[in-house]
């Protein structure tokens, strides 16, 4: 952060005296390029934006909206959402521009362009109509709220990647403004209705790598040793304030600095939240992405106040242990990212996997949770990366992560990936009498590799084996590389534990992440063969192919089903409520007041017969 501290005092200069000297250098390739977006000119829900790169010296030049952006793994198309693009000279006059494909447009003449401007949609408008960015990385531009996730606004020249930006943002005075870029100053317009941000980024990276916030926000700061975070929540109704947040993040934050141990990491984290109203056009991509000194995340404003702030500590905690993978420990593909033609690497089960599995396993190992709390969330990701292909490859998934069949085997990462996790701590512990872990083997390959070092994707598993154990290597080589699918019970009774039936609380729409609501356009939305499992419904007579009709009032449809089932997850407990179904023709009416969902599933519980190496082994891996 230092580096970057006075890379800004110079650039400054730079951008102050530079283009505007006849005298001084004007070559693209030695000034920054300059961008500007423009909130207060907006048109039909579009911003306004203008690219002023430096003189160019070669005829042609190719201009680019990021077809992927890193973290996501997934295609995002961001030149999908610029229209009117204009290319002009130094004279002013319309250069001509050719579309090459959604994300590329070719500019001849390049020797007399001076400027290109464009309009640029927002993604949370349309997520609905399918192909969008996961709203985490996405866009919005309200009057009230805007996320500036910088890469759906600025693109790069091919030749100038490395090239630094400076980036001005006009919106009215009273707007809050929450960025994790460093600005570098302020200009009020002459009427003081506008104010102007400056900011700057040494490279293209950087402007993909620090989203903003703006509009009607709630900001709150507070110190976690020597960390400052920023929390930013913008909530339409003002359900939630970042106040009411703060105590649950600081928590989080302490813990997961504890556990991280000497871990360098950024002296500023910013978190934005933004909460959808669950409507048609708000985002639906819950989740968050993560950057190397903040996360956005995107959830539902109607998700009750428990719910949120677990939910805020499952994800945040995960986008914060990116620092470790794959923010520090990472590959080539990951350091030389190319935005249109990206090739991935093998290691989504170091970069999710293990990521997820230290968001779970902190939280017990620092007391937020408790061991049976933890054991449910172990047994919920086994049961769901069943329902995924358990016998696909996970490195051979992972480099071809843009195609089927691997793509829709993604989620499986959070899943089966964070297992592998697990997994592979027992091992470590069990072999090193419990001195080393998983953690600690990312932090031997964080000192060896690192921020500035990417290791070698072909290898790095070799690596790892070599400098662990044969029961590490050979669970990479079975399980990891290999198709043969964990036997988990091996690894629980390792620790002295095992599976039992029992009944396990559930709630009003999911059994593990399956729905159990399915629709179709003739027969609309109905209950699956699943809701005979779940305790509440059953207990009403509900019964599998019941068509919903009307729930609390609202009529039910293809349309609105996601936002009406969204707020059916977040009944809280003795809320009355009505349903109106459909059985065969015949209507019948469902009145109740809510209780708490069960399911028939399984628990872990400890093997009374454990002997004290399992015991021990247990205590070393959930410091119990
Ligand atoms: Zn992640």
């Amino acid at each position: 952060m230092k580096k970057i501290f006075a890379i800004i005092g110079l650039a400054t200069v730079f951008v102050a005296c530079g283009p505007s000297s006849k005298t001084s250098n004007d070559l693209a390739t030695q000034n920054p390029i300059k961008t500007t977006l423009d909130l207060t000119k907006v048109v039909d829900d579009k911003v306004p934006v203008t690219i002023d790169p430096g003189r160019f010296t070669q005829e042609t030049v190719t201009y680019r909206l990021p077809k992927v952006v890193q973290g996501t793994y997934a295609v995002s198309d961001f030149g999908h959402f610029v229209d009117d693009f204009k290319a002009f000279d130094y004279e002013g006059n319309e250069l001509a521009a050719v579309k090459d494909d959604t994300n590329t447009w070719t500019i001849a003449n390049a020797t007399k362009l001076d400027r290109i401007a464009y309009f640029v949609n927002d993604t949370y408008d349309v997520e609905g109509e399918g192909k969008s960015p996961f709203s985490p990385s996405g866009t919005n531009i309200e009057p009230d709220n805007y996320v500036l996730n910088l890469h759906g606004f600025i693109g790069y020249f091919d030749s100038l990647k490395a090239n630094q930006y400076s980036l001005d943002v006009t919106a009215p005075v009273d707007f809050v403004r929450s960025s994790a870029i460093q600005n570098t100053g302020e200009k009020l317009s002459e009427d003081g209705k506008y104010r102007t941000t400056s900011y700057f980024a040494p490279r293209y990276f950087d402007i993909t790598d620090n989203p903003m916030m703006y509009g009607n926000l709630d900001v709150e700061e507070f110190m976690v040793g020597d960390i400052k975070i920023v929390l930013s929540v913008f909530s339409p109704n003002k359900t939630y304030t970042a106040a009411g947040l703060k105590e649950t993040m600081f928590n989080m934050m302490k813990a997961q600095k504890k556990y991280l141990g000497d871990i360098n990491s950024t002296p500023r984290y910013d978190i934005y939240l933004y909460l959808s109203k669950g409507e048609e056009d708000s985002p639906a991509g819950f989740g968050a992405l993560e950057h190397h000194t903040s996360t956005v995340v995107v959830l539902p404003e109607s998700m009750q106040a428990e719910a949120l702030e677990q939910t805020m500590i499952d994800v945040v905690s995960h986008e914060f242990f990116h620092i470790v993978t794959p923010l520090s420990v990472h590959s080539e593909d990951v350091h030389y990212f190319d935005y249109n033609a990206p090739t991935f690497s093998k290691h989504l089960w170091m970069y999710e996997g293990v990521t997820e599995y230290f968001a779970q396993h902190f939280q017990v190992y620092e007391g937020l949770r408790t061991e049976e709390e933890f054991y449910e969330t172990i047994l919920g990701k086994i049961s769901t990366s069943l329902g995924l292909d358990d016998t696909m490859s996970f490195t051979t998934m992972s480099e071809n992560i843009l195609e089927e069949p691997y793509a829709s085997n993604y989620y499986n990462v959070y899943q089966k990936g964070a297992l592998i996790g697990m997994c592979i701590d027992i091992l470590m512990r069990e072999a090193s009498n419990g001195n080393r872990s998983m953690l600690s083997l990312m932090k031997e390959l964080s000192l060896k590799y690192g921020k500035n070092k990417p290791f070698t994707d072909d290898t790095i598993i070799e690596e790892i084996s070599a400098m662990t154990y044969p029961s590490v290597a050979e669970f990479f080589e079975t399980h990891v590389i290999g198709t043969t699918p964990i036997d988990y019970s091996k690894f629980f009774d390792k620790v002295g534990l095992q599976e039992a039936e029992a009944k396990v609380k559930s709630n009003f729409i999911l059994q593990g992440n399956t729905p159990i609501v399915s629709g179709d356009p003739e027969k609309g939305l109905f209950f699956t063969e699943l809701v005979e499992g779940n305790s509440f419904w059953a207990g009403l007579g509900v019964k599998a192919n019941d068509v919903i009709k009307q729930v609390n009032g609202t009529d039910v449809s293809l349309q609105n089903a996601n936002s009406v089932f969204q707020k059916v997850y977040s009944w809280e407990l003795g809320k009355d409520i009505e349903v109106k179904l459909d059985r065969d023709g015949e209507e019948i009416i469902v009145k109740a007041k809510t209780t708490q969902p069960y399911i028939k599933g399984k628990k872990l519980v400890e093997n009374s017969n454990a002997t004290k190496e399992q015991i021990n082994l247990r205590k070393a891996w959930l410091k119990g």
